[in-house]
């Protein structure tokens, strides 16, 4: 591009005003002459500018190269720091042209004020840190939710015991372990309550759901935290122990029985019995063989009468 100037005065008065890079003429003896819209902007409101030396007013000139262009001009690149009252710094530079009486400041257009850094700076870190809170909020929530959502699917809704699911997928990850080292036995003991339909028929459904949510009570208070209770079925419950010995294992079977039979209900005078069938998991059978041995072994205790333990390796 070739503009000829001298011809654009129009042109040149336009692009002074509306260009965002701030534009000064200095005197000779370096007075505040002229300036755009821009330079005005980056100026206190405040400070009465024109006329003023341009040192005073804005800042000590650097110069960092210099060149003639002809006799009459020279070119420097400059820089400067304008302090507002404020107290706010501008770095500034931009591309002195030197005339014989008039020299002409044209400053780059970004302008780094540090306050204003500082203040976007705080900004974003005011922004950040809200951002933090709120993220850690919702991941709070989010933990608190999951936990929520892992309670529901391991749990049966009616008595709060382990549910069908979760037991099958604890006594798999038992098995596995005591395949790969020799921890304690694994003891299963299948519970079925007794005549548990004529509960129902005599008493209404809602005795009888009392019923199971006393009896799963019962096996909680009775058993050790770290034993596994479930509920597999409508009043059939399952319970993994780990323990040592036959006896061990025939020893809580027979307590839980004990317990349940001295069961005191509000309402209804029932004695409520159940029938239990123990076993271990015996290395390197399959699960399902496990849990047929505990179940035949409960149903041999309802065979012979009812409210009896029977136990079998
Ligand atoms: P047995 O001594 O042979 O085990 O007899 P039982 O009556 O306990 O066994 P049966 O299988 O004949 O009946 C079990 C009953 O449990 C039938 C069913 O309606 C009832 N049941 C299953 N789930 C629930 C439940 O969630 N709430 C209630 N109230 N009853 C249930
Ligand atoms: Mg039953
Ligand atoms: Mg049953």
């Amino acid at each position: 591009m070739n503009l000829n100037i001298n011809n654009s005065k129009i042109l040149l008065d336009y692009l002074t005003e509306k260009t965002n890079n701030p534009i000064i003429t200095l005197t000779k003896d370096l007075r505040i002459d002229q300036y755009n819209k821009a330079f005005e902007k980056l100026i206190d409101e405040s400070e009465h500018i024109y006329n003023s030396f341009f040192e005073k007013t804005v800042g000590k000139l650097e110069v960092y190269s210099e060149k003639s262009i002809d006799e009459n001009h020279v070119i420097k690149e400059i820089s400067a720091s304008y302090r507002s009252k404020s107290g706010s710094v501008t770095h500034l530079q931009g591309t002195l042209i030197k005339k014989i009486d008039e020299t002409v400041i044209i400053f780059k257009n970004f302008m780094i004020n540090e306050s204003q850094i500082i203040d976007e700076i705080s900004k974003m870190n005011i922004e950040m840190s809200n951002l933090t809170r709120e993220l850690s909020k919702k991941n709070f929530q989010l933990k608190l939710a999951n936990e929520k959502i892992t309670k529901l699917l391991n749990t049966d809704f009616l008595t709060d015991l382990y549910n069908r699911k979760h037991f099958f997928e604890r006594l798999e990850e038992l098995v596995s372990l005591k395949k790969r080292k020799d921890c304690l036995n694994i003891g299963i003991i299948f519970a079925d309550i007794d005549f548990f339909k004529t509960i129902n028929d005599t008493y209404g459904h809602d005795t009888g759901d009392l019923v199971l949510i006393k009896f799963s009570q019962m096996l909680k208070e009775s058993l050790r935290k770290e034993d596994i209770i479930a509920r597999i079925g409508g009043e059939e419950f399952c319970i993994i122990v780990q323990c040592g010995t036959d006896n061990c294992l025939t020893n809580i079977s027979e307590k839980l029985r004990k317990n349940c039979e001295s069961m005191i209900f509000d309402n209804i005078d029932i004695k409520l019995t159940a029938s239990f069938g123990a076993t271990f998991y015996r290395v390197g059978e399959e699960i399902d063989s496990t849990i047929k041995r505990a179940d035949e072994n409960m149903y041999k205790a309802k065979d012979t009468g009812r409210n009896k333990v029977i136990f079998s390796l």
